[in-house]
């Protein structure tokens, strides 16, 4: 193999190479202890074909699972750590710092219409960080009808140059009020990612379009890149440790010389996470460390996650009742699969009901009003609480509540919302009943109209 910056070998280079009397074949990738290696160097062959692996072993699972009669949601969570994860994370500690996007969120860029917001980010990007950044996403975050405050914009775009770390120092992000999330790591944006939020969305029986962050919260888990970095972190402490005459120490030091990427993105993200000390002086207790740093990464992503599920209008009523970053008690309390399953699609919004049919339609939210009644917007509390419709089977709900459990409703129907929605033990088997009755009665009328 000729490795060369883009990869592409020029017709100079085209020579033939003998070792006693054979030709010595040039390849375009090589496999090296399962990882592909290409001549640009670039690892994304490799990411997929981990992805394949991964995939191959998700399908088995899932066919295995099926066949003994789906298992509880804990040990199939459990299963898919200790069989697939591996493999996504085989080799993290150098696919693990493969940065493949960033996102910004621009605060104040009510000045440019619609229609042209791409054209208006570009220009404010581009003289810092070249004319080559490519912007892959560029959306408007917060609720549409809100018109008090400009409505902040999320950019993400694809890391071309070494300028970026300009970005962080430079005043466009005072003067813009600009925050800069966390890089998005290959992990994140990757299909690696998405084997495990596929497999989460099947073991929750959710449609592949419900939204990942809600996913994530009913089962409590997190994504893959903080095993990843940690992975990386506990790697790179080993390497403090080596003696200096050891190749790879001394590979190390050359790229911290150098100012490579592998230790770049080292020295950024222990930086970014409040750990520039270890950066200037390694000699910690690794084990220890790693703990620490994994928990640190834990505890942001949670705050990421709340501030994203509060901002996501798709979330607005899941947002009220989620409160905790945990696997979900009513998942593996309720032996009913298809109880279990309605009650997930109600609380993160994965339903047919209009409030959400009526976003994929255009229709404005003040306009989705409920079929079965036509008294008001049928959304999650008009469902559960209010629609005439379902008055029998509610009645049903609340007598069997206030006969079996001590449990007092509380007087205003939004907190007796939030609490049947949170699922308490005790009742939470008559709310995936309500749910599913009402779910299929709701089916019936709108196939018959
Ligand atoms: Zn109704």
């Amino acid at each position: 193999m000729i490795f060369s910056k883009h990869g592409r070998t020029s017709k100079q280079q085209q020579s033939t190479f003998r070792t006693q009397g054979h030709t010595i074949d040039i390849t375009k990738f090589y496999t090296y202890l399962g990882i592909d290696i290409t001549p640009s160097g670039s690892f994304s062959r490799a990411t997929k074909q981990l992805r394949l692996k991964a995939l191959r072993a998700s399908f088995k699972l899932k066919s295995l699972l099926a066949s003994n009669h789906n298992p509880s949601i804990s040990l199939a969570l459990d299963l898919f750590h200790s069989l697939v994860k591996p493999i996504l994370l085989y080799c993290a500690e150098v696919l693990g710092t493969n940065i493949q996007c960033r996102d910004l969120i621009f605060n104040g860029v009510q000045e440019y219409p619609a229609e042209n917001i791409r054209e208006g980010i570009y220009n404010i990007l581009s003289p810092i960080l070249g004319s080559n950044i490519q912007l892959l996403k560029v959306t408007r975050l917060g609720k549409k009808n809100d018109v008090t405050s400009p409505r902040p914009v999320l950019v993400r775009f694809k890391r071309y140059s070494d300028k970026l770390n300009i970005l962080y120092q430079s005043e466009l992000l005072s003067n813009q009020n600009i925050l800069l999330t966390h890089p998005k790591f290959s992990y994140e944006v990757s299909d690696l990612e998405h084997v495990l939020l596929n497999y989460c969305k099947i073991l929750l029986q959710v449609p592949r379009s419900s939204v990942n962050a809600a996913v994530r919260g009913e089962l409590g888990t997190f994504p893959l890149y903080i095993e990843a970095q940690s992975q990386l972190i506990k790697y790179w402490l080993r390497l403090q440790n080596l003696p200096n005459d050891r190749i790879v120490k001394k590979a190390y030091d050359f790229a911290v010389e150098q100012e490579q990427d592998w230790a770049v993105h080292v020295q950024d993200i222990l930086c970014r996470h409040g750990f520039q000390n270890v950066w200037l002086n390694p000699a910690v207790d690794a084990k220890h460390f790693g703990n620490v740093f994994k928990e640190r990464l834990k505890d942001t992503f949670v705050s990421g996650w709340r501030q994203e599920i509060r901002n996501y209008s798709k979330l607005q009523t899941y947002s009220k009742f989620k409160t905790n970053f945990t696997l979900e008690k009513y998942l593996s309390s309720i032996q009913n699969k298809s109880f279990v399953a309605n009650i997930t699609k109600l609380r993160i919004s994965a339903h047919c009901l209009e409030i959400e049919k009526g976003r994929y339609n255009n229709i404005p939210a003040t306009q989705r009003r409920c079929p079965t009644c036509n008294h008001g917007i049928e959304d999650e509390l008009h469902f559960l609480l209010l629609c005439p419709t379902y008055t029998e089977e509610r009645q049903k709900l609340m007598d069997v509540i206030n006969k079996t459990t001590n449990i007092t409703l509380p007087k205003t129907s939004s907190e007796t919302f939030n609490l049947l929605m949170s699922c308490p033990d005790a009742i939470s088997l008559y709310i995936g009943q309500y749910i599913s009755t009402a779910f299929q009665k709701r089916n019936r009328i709108d196939t018959n109209t």
